[in-house]
């Protein structure tokens, strides 16, 4: 049994990582950015609600959050294992996710941080594009697509998230800092944490964070 949750900030290489490790080890994956994402897509409830949050890059309220990954966390897909990524954000989510998994007996097992500088992430940002379809992520200088604005994987069209300018992203950073940082030390306390940069590129990180899964 794998429960495993995924924090650090916006650009460190969350997704990118999840996809991975989801791959490998056949966790389910949530994503509660995907989630609101795909809501927005179908123009739903709850995506119309999400919007505003999201394409200013503010948190959406909590118990909205809470709600959503609760429904999700209780159905049957996630009793082999679950990879949360972008959830808890908040103590309020954090608190509300030890309640949850006691109830269903699905304890967080392993707090994986990725650590990366906020130079760093701006220029991941500004210049990140993900493909329309099938979700891809490319960048403009460091993971060019063959042909300029078309996916190498699916032929879809590449777009700019609507949260990926700098007034949005300085927006992301500051809730970052100041609602989801103070969690690593919540689960420094509880013993579950453990630290990784993401500077060295992604087939490094994924190598070290499997290497480390298997051998707990
Ligand atoms: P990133 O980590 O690149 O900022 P995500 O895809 O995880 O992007 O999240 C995108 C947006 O979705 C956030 O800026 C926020 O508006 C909303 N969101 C995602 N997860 C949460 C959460 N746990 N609590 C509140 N809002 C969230
Ligand atoms: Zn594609």
């Amino acid at each position: 049994m794998r429960n495993i949750v995924l924090m650090g900030p916006p650009g460190a290489g969350k997704g990118t990582l999840a996809t991975k490790l989801r791959e490998e080890l056949h966790l389910v994956h949530i994503s509660t950015g995907d989630m609101f994402r795909e809501a927005i897509k179908n123009a739903t409830d709850l995506g119309k609600l999400a919007k505003k949050f999201l394409d200013s890059g503010n948190l959406v309220p909590d118990d909205v959050t809470v709600g959503l990954v609760k429904e999700r966390l209780s159905r049957d897909d996630c009793k082999n294992g679950f990879l949360l990524d972008g959830f808890p954000r908040t103590l309020v989510q954090a608190e509300a996710l030890d309640r949850l998994t006691k109830e269903i007996n699905r304890p967080i097992e392993t707090v994986i941080n990725l650590d990366c500088d906020t130079n760093e992430l701006v220029r991941r940002i500004s210049g990140r594009r993900v493909c329309k379809n099938c979700g891809a992520p490319y960048h403009i200088e460091t993971m060019k697509p063959k042909v300029d604005g078309v996916c190498d994987i699916c032929g879809g069209p590449l777009f700019q998230r609507p949260d990926d300018n700098e007034d949005a992203l300085k927006i992301r950073l500051q809730h970052y800092v100041t609602s989801t940082k103070p969690l690593l030390a919540y689960y420094e306390d509880k013993g579950l944490l453990k630290n990784f940069n993401s500077l060295g590129g992604i087939e490094r990180l994924f190598d070290e964070v499997t290497n480390f899964l298997s051998s707990k």
